[in-house]
């Protein structure tokens, strides 16, 4: 399956072949700033699988270990940047309503940041930071240099 997406001014394109590894909404403070939604819906795939078909984001380092990217012309939000894996804002995709939800793995992360009015009507896991297993890798990736 293909997956294909891009920004608000058609500037940024991508597409990618790659098998999702994680779906999730992030209820952080920081993606929140990033994206300017209460929730950020990201779709992670491993580093290196996403084919930028034009210009390639602009990226902020917003952590040691993650860089946020997003359009230069139109700023609308692209992407997560770790040194494995690239996770890509959902909305930004052509199609999301297409996307094989129920084969991929779906958790809502950070929902102890999350804003007390709001939420959602999945059944999705709500984890308070990251799932245990995600926390243990990543720690051990931190400060390692972003190739995504
Ligand atoms: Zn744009
Ligand atoms: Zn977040």
């Amino acid at each position: 399956m293909t997956f294909a997406g891009g920004c608000l001014c058609g500037k940024v394109r991508y597409q990618t072949n790659a098998e999702p590894l994680w779906l999730g909404h992030c209820h952080c403070s920081m993606c929140r700033k990033h994206t300017g939604s209460l929730v950020a819906t990201w779709i992670g795939f491993p580093a290196g699988t996403v084919i930028w078909a034009t210009t390639e984001p602009t990226r902020y380092r917003s952590s040691k270990d993650v860089e946020r990217s997003f359009c230069p012309a139109c700023g609308s939000t692209i992407g997560f940047h770790r040194v494995h894996e690239t996770s890509l804002a959902l909305g930004s995709f052509d199609a999301p309503e297409s996307l094989p939800v129920a084969a991929i793995q779906t958790a809502h992360v950070w929902y102890k940041e999350h804003v007390p009015w709001f939420d959602t009507a999945d059944d999705w896991t709500r984890f308070a930071e990251f799932p245990p297993q995600r926390a243990e890798e990543l720690s051990a990736l931190s400060g390692q240099h972003i190739r995504g």
